[in-house]
C-alpha cells in the first residue's frame, strides 16, 4: 500500500503506477502521455471501463508536493475497491467506474516536483540547471518546470498574460501535454489538485451564469465532503497575471465543471509537511468518485433544447 511516512521522488512513483497497471491489468491503463523539457515522461493511469472520462490532475507546482503522493493512494484504493466491488467512503466504486474512467496525471510536472524535493542537481539537463540556478528562487518554493516556467500561467485562454519573454501560450511541453489530454478524450468534468488552503475554486469570470452555476452545483457537493470551503469569484484571479490556469483553458474550450481543489492548511510552509499527507487523504479520497455520483445523477436529468434531447453531465 502506499505509506504516507515519505514523498514518493519521481522514479519510485512511475515504478509504483507500472506496478499498479500491472496488479489491475483488467480495468487499469497505463499511458506515456507526454515528456518533459528536461525528459520525464509523464504517466497517466486511466482506471474504469466507462467511455466518459473524469480527468484529475495533481503536480502541476512543483513545491506543491504531497498531492502527487496522495493520489497515489487514491489510486490504489479505488483499483481494489473496484476489484473487490467495495464501496470507498459510500459510494459504489464498481458500478461507477464501469460507467465512467478516471485520467489520473498525478505528476503533471515532473522535473518542477524533482527539483522541489530534490534541489537543482535535479536536473539532467546542464543548461536548464544553470538557467534555473540564476532565478535564484530556492528550490523547496520551485513552481515551475526546469526552465522556469509556471505550467499554470500558460493555457491559451482569455485571461492568460505572458510570464517573461520566452514564454507564450502553449509554449511548454507540459502544457501541451495536457491540452492534448483534454481533447482526446470525452470528459465530464476536471479536478486539478493544488496546495494551500483548503478550498475549492470553481467560478471562471470568462465563462457564462449557467455554467458557473453548473460548477458550483458541483463544487458545493464537493465542500460538503471535503470541508473544504468554496473560493469566491473575486478570489479567481488574486493578483495581476494569475490567468492562464489548465482550469481557465478546459472550462473555455470543454465546456464541462472544472474545480481546483487547495489542500493543505493555508499556513504550511515549503516544503509541505510529509505529516499532512494522512489529513488530506482523509479530507479529498472522496472527490473523484463523489464527482462520478454527480455526473451520474445529472446523466438522468435528460432535457429537451430546442426540440433536441441534451444530456447534461
Ligand atoms: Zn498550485
Amino acid at each position: 500500500m502506499v505509506r504516507f511516512d515519505r514523498i514518493y521522488p519521481y522514479d519510485d512513483m512511475f515504478q509504483y503506477l507500472q506496478e499498479l497497471s500491472g496488479r489491475f491489468a483488467s480495468f487499469t491503463i497505463l499511458r506515456m502521455i507526454g515528456e518533459s523539457h528536461d525528459e520525464r515522461l509523464i504517466p497517466m493511469l486511466r482506471v474504469g471501463t466507462g467511455a466518459k472520462v473524469l480527468l484529475c490532475t495533481a503536480g502541476i507546482h512543483g513545491r506543491e508536493s504531497l498531492n502527487p503522493t496522495v493520489l497515489l493512494r487514491m489510486m490504489e484504493d479505488y483499483c481494489t475497491a473496484y476489484e473487490k466491488k467495495e464501496t470507498v467512503g459510500g459510494y459504489d466504486v464498481y458500478t461507477l467506474l464501469n460507467r465512467f474512467s478516471i485520467c489520473f496525471i498525478p505528476l503533471v510536472n515532473p522535473d518542477g516536483y524533482e527539483i522541489a524535493i530534490n534541489g537543482f542537481s535535479a536536473v539532467r539537463n546542464p543548461l536548464l540547471r544553470r538557467l534555473c540556478r540564476m532565478r535564484r528562487i530556492k528550490s523547496s518554493e520551485w513552481r515551475g518546470n526546469a526552465r522556469g516556467i509556471d505550467i499554470n500561467r500558460n493555457f491559451p485562454c482569455r485571461s492568460y498574460t505572458q510570464q517573461q519573454f520566452s514564454e507564450y501560450p502553449a509554449s511548454e511541453q507540459e502544457t501541451l501535454t495536457l491540452m492534448r489530454v483534454m481533447s482526446d478524450y470525452d470528459t465530464a468534468g476536471y479536478l486539478d489538485f493544488h496546495s494551500r488552503g483548503e478550498l475549492l475554486y470553481y467560478y471562471r469570470h470568462a465563462m457564462t451564469d449557467t455554467y458557473n452555476a453548473r460548477c458550483r452545483e458541483l463544487a458545493e457537493y464537493l465542500s460538503g465532503l471535503s470541508g473544504y470551503r468554496l473560493g469566491l469569484p473575486e478570489e479567481e484571479f488574486p493578483a495581476k497575471g494569475t490567468g492562464g490556469s489548465s482550469v481557465n483553458f478546459y472550462s473555455e474550450h470543454m465546456q464541462q465543471p472544472a474545480v481546483t481543489v487547495e489542500t493543505v492548511p493555508e499556513d504550511c510552509g515549503f516544503p509541505l509537511p510529509v505529516e499532512q499527507c494522512e489529513r488530506v487523504y482523509e479530507q479529498i479520497r472522496r472527490l473523484p468518485i463523489g464527482t462520478l455520483a454527480c455526473c451520474a445523477a445529472s446523466e438522468k436529468n435528460i432535457r429537451k433544447v430546442r426540440g433536441r434531447r441534451v444530456i447534461f453531465c
